[in-house]
């Protein structure tokens, strides 16, 4: 019996390697419009790392995390969020020395066992910003701005909501209104919301239970509970949106699934992908870098896109977006001699950074053509034993059916000039 790929864990397969760089390409592109340098850091980390960041009462480290010990007996965790390697990272290289805002980004997979369904897998992929140093609102409208161009120039609609979750000077009273509100609660909520009632109140917000969800509309709310220098950071983080024309609701039962969140919190959904809303989110976590042991006033804020969302996004809304030319050109050759020739030529055409394909193997012409069609190819150099007798090659533009011909006379690299010619 052949052996499959574990539960939740997916091949991404030559015909979606299009989109997948697509997307890449475009989010490199833009981040580094916006002053971002690229970050990369272990998939493995000390499970301390996230529980010390995440949460020990959060759903991701209580039940998410592939944590295993290793041979030398320590407990280590394959990375299930980015945040907390790329700070560990900052923090132990010093990088706030270098420059006093630093702009990160990382791409790459995560790891979570959660229940796969669509767009919910137990490896995936994220990328992901970071910039610490700065909490100024701008700063965060920015954020959040730049998340919104990328998926406005993937060609991508979703709808942004936004919350403030407070300070560590307002949120405890806040908590203390929730918690007299849900005491009377206790027998009308599902048993999740009773435990995390006692262990992390604020989640219970966030209870996939439709019928919690109804418990919960006249809880209070949080932006009314918010300091003064909180609601000023929240009035004009919003101020710095509408400079931006960006449309947003405020959302202010939106918690968000860390513990390490203050201040502004925020998500980019769509309607088009069942349960799994949000293609991306993230939120200002001003207290974490100091957490983790690192310099004092170092607030942070950041947000993660997830890779498999926008795949499915695309595929369905813009089937051919990613797709593109295989091959600028097939050479199709047919016996030994041509054969050898079509070969030594191919590789000059790829010195000078033509996409070129031939058969290998010398098959028929009609199956050489084929092959040039499934590469998409949008020339085909045809080199039979006829025309090498003629020194002559037949050049088949795929397109218009226009043929033209090519000499074989001069030395190989003079004819690889002439043939790049005639591509361009
Ligand atoms: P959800 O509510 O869908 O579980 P989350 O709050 O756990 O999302 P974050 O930790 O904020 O998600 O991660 C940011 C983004 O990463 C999400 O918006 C989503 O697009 C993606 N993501 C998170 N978990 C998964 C997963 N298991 N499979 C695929 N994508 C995921
Ligand atoms: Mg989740």
């Amino acid at each position: 019996m052949s052996i499959r790929a574990l539960k939740g864990f997916k091949d991404i397969l030559p015909d979606e390697a299009g989109v997948w760089q697509h997307i890449e390409a475009t989010a490199r592109e833009v981040f580094h419009r916006f002053g971002f340098t690229e970050i990369k850091v272990p998939i493995l980390e000390k499970t301390e790392l996230f529980a010390r960041s995440i949460g020990e009462a959060t759903d991701i480290v209580e039940k998410e995390m592939y944590s295993f010990t290793d041979r030398n007996g320590e407990s280590i965790t394959m990375r299930p969020e980015g945040t907390a390697s790329v700070l560990r990272a900052f923090i132990e290289h010093g990088l706030q020395v270098k420059l006093p805002v630093q702009k990160l980004y990382t791409i790459g997979p995560m790891f979570r066992h959660e229940r796969p369904q669509k767009g919910r897998l137990r490896q995936f992929h994220q990328m992901s910003v970071e910039v610490l140093g700065l909490d100024h609102p701008l700063l965060d409208a920015e954020v959040i701005a730049m998340g919104w161009l990328l998926l406005d120039e993937l060609g991508l609609s979703v709808s942004l909501q936004i919350n403030s979750l407070g300070c560590p000077a307002c949120r405890p009273a806040y908590k203390e209104a929730l918690l007299s509100f849900l005491a009377a609660r206790q027998d009308k909520v599902c048993e999740d919301c009773q435990r995390r009632s006692s262990t992390n109140p604020l989640r219970v917000l966030d209870c996939k239970s439709a019928h919690c969800q109804e418990q919960y509309q006249a809880a209070p709310s949080i932006l009314d509970h918010l300091c003064p220098d909180c609601a000023d950071h929240f009035r004009r983080t919003r101020a710095g949106l509408d400079l931006l024309a960006i449309p947003y609701q405020v959302n202010n039962f939106m918690v968000r699934g860390l513990d390490y969140y203050c201040r502004t919190t925020f998500e980019l959904l769509t309607d088009a992908l069942g349960a799994q809303s949000a293609v991306g989110a993230g939120g200002r976590y001003d207290g974490l870098v100091e957490q983790l042991g690192g310099p004092k006033n170092t607030p942070g804020i950041g947000f993660a896109l997830g890779m498999e969302r926008l795949v499915l996004l695309l595929s369905e809304q813009q089937p051919s977006a990613g797709l593109s030319q295989q091959a600028d050109l097939f050479v199709a050759a047919l016996g030994e001699a041509a054969g050898a020739k079509a070969f030594a030529l191919l590789h000059l055409l790829r010195k000078k950074g033509v996409r070129v394909a031939m058969d290998l193997a010398g098959r028929s012409l009609k199956s050489q053509m084929k092959q040039a069609d499934r590469v998409n190819a949008r020339y085909v150099l045809i080199m039979g034993e006829e025309e090498l007798a003629a020194n002559e090659a037949v050049l088949r533009d795929m397109a218009s059916k226009e043929q033209s011909s090519l000499s074989l006379a001069p030395a190989l690299d003079q004819v690889c000039a002439e043939l790049i010619k005639k591509l361009n």
